[in-house]
């Protein structure tokens, strides 16, 4: 057994995955505003190479920290010296990704014998590439792929249009995986496209939707990212364009727009996670998008969708303060998390970014509404921390399904809005 783990560790080692044996997601439930600013200081403090999945803000919230089994034990006395209480959320950070990378490739397996695809399974960048030239030849006269340009690493960047003709029609922008480690959200929104596809000229809702506007759906917004969590490290955020002067790469894609950029909640070191980058749109990643949705000029909703937590966010995240149409988005929002719960219950809250998470600057849905497109909406998909980024495949499905109820009821909304 223990020659086997040995085989095992070297071949995993020889394919560069980083690993995370021993790791500990730990949660911790801050009970005063003491204890939040001592988070925080643990937070700025790099030594530990912590990695906190939720960021300390507030005594509601909770917040879960990846915790390198090598500071376990550092990072566990400081909790203890000052009276912070924690959970362990994930006892062995590996153990769970074993268990997701082999059931990769069982299903990988599998799709070949059978030759389809799972939507219920996670898969490669190259297996959802082809995946998607599949649903355009299945569904010509109604979805195409539009080019848009290429990532840092040069993959190409893919736009599914559904569109059932006219010309620059208003549209619905969606976007998914902008951060390479939340793969149900592009999971999700592999599912979405699919039902989007089949539902077409089925569901009346979707039929009249598209008889009136065209829907772009980006299934993976940072290719690089994606592709460099499936290579090297599951725990991957970022782009991976090269810092000058550092050694550390990528950039956060979501620090990086032209809105409220480089201003609080985003990091100017560019070894943090969300480190913003040198300028505004400096990541091809994200100036593809900006062009794309300048040029094309009639989008009337700016959807992003992440995970995890469960929440429908509207701007702002650079600041506080509440937007003009706070009223308007905030009822719709709270009607599309109860479309969503109506299947399986699963609660979502709603609120501005800036109220309901924390400040951040720099992100996507506070850049296309500050450019006049006014129902914008970020989701955080499942799940509230059980598994955090690592959730397991067989919820995709439910996560999907029920997400397209709550981003359906925002289509519908806008369709009859705007
Ligand atoms: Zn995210």
């Amino acid at each position: 057994m223990k020659l086997y783990l040995a085989v095992f560790a070297l071949l995993v080692a020889a394919q560069c995955h980083k690993l995370f044996i021993g790791d500990q997601v730990l949660r911790i439930n801050a009970e005063s505003e003491e204890q939040i600013q001592l988070l925080k200081e643990l937070e700025d403090d790099e030594g530990w190479e912590l990695d906190f999945w939720t960021h300390p803000v507030s005594t509601d919230l909770p917040v879960d920290i990846h915790v390198p089994s090598a500071s376990l034990h550092a990072a566990k006395s400081f909790l203890h010296l000052h009276n912070i209480s924690f959970t362990v959320m994930i006892n062995n950070v590996q153990e769970l990704l074993d268990e997701e990378q082999e059931s990769m490739e069982v299903n990988a397996m599998q799709e070949r014998s059978v030759n389809s695809f799972n939507f219920g399974a996670y898969h490669t960048l190259d297996t959802i590439y082809s995946w998607m030239d599949t649903l355009v030849a299945a569904h010509a006269n109604l979805v195409s792929k539009v080019h848009i340009g290429f990532s840092y690493e040069n993959r190409p960047m893919y736009v599914l249009k559904f569109s059932t003709g006219g010309n620059k029609r208003p549209a619905i922008w969606i976007d998914a995986g902008i951060h390479a480690r939340e793969w149900v959200s592009t999971a999700s929104a592999v599912w979405m496209a699919n039902k989007m596809a089949t539902d077409y000229g089925v569901d009346p809702s979707v039929t009249s939707l598209l008889g009136r506007m065209d829907v772009y759906l980006m299934v993976v917004t940072n290719p690089d990212g994606y592709a460099y969590t499936h290579t090297s490290n599951r725990m991957w955020r970022k782009t991976r364009s090269i810092n000058a002067g550092s050694v550390c790469r990528g950039v956060d894609p979501n620090r990086n727009w032209d809105a409220g950029f480089g201003g609080p909640g985003a990091s100017k070191n560019p070894c943090s996670d969300s480190y913003h980058g040198p300028s505004a749109q400096s990541e091809i990643e994200v100036k593809n998008v900006v062009d794309l949705v300048k040029n094309h000029g009639n989008f009337k909703a700016f959807i992003s969708i992440h995970s995890y937590s469960q929440l429908l966010m509207y701007p702002y995240g650079y600041s506080c303060n509440n937007i003009p149409d706070q009223a308007e988005l905030g009822t719709v929002g709270r009607s599309a998390v109860q479309a969503l719960s109506s299947l399986y219950g699963t609660s979502y809250r709603v609120g501005s970014i800036c109220r309901i998470i924390y400040q951040a600057s720099g992100g996507s849905i506070d850049w296309s509404y500050d450019i006049g497109i006014k129902y914008s909406f970020a989701f955080e998909l499942r799940d509230t921390g059980r598994y955090g980024f690592l959730l397991p495949a067989n919820q995709i499905i439910p996560t999907a399904s029920e997400t397209w109820l709550g981003l359906k009821y925002i289509m519908k909304y806008v369709r009859d809005n705007s």
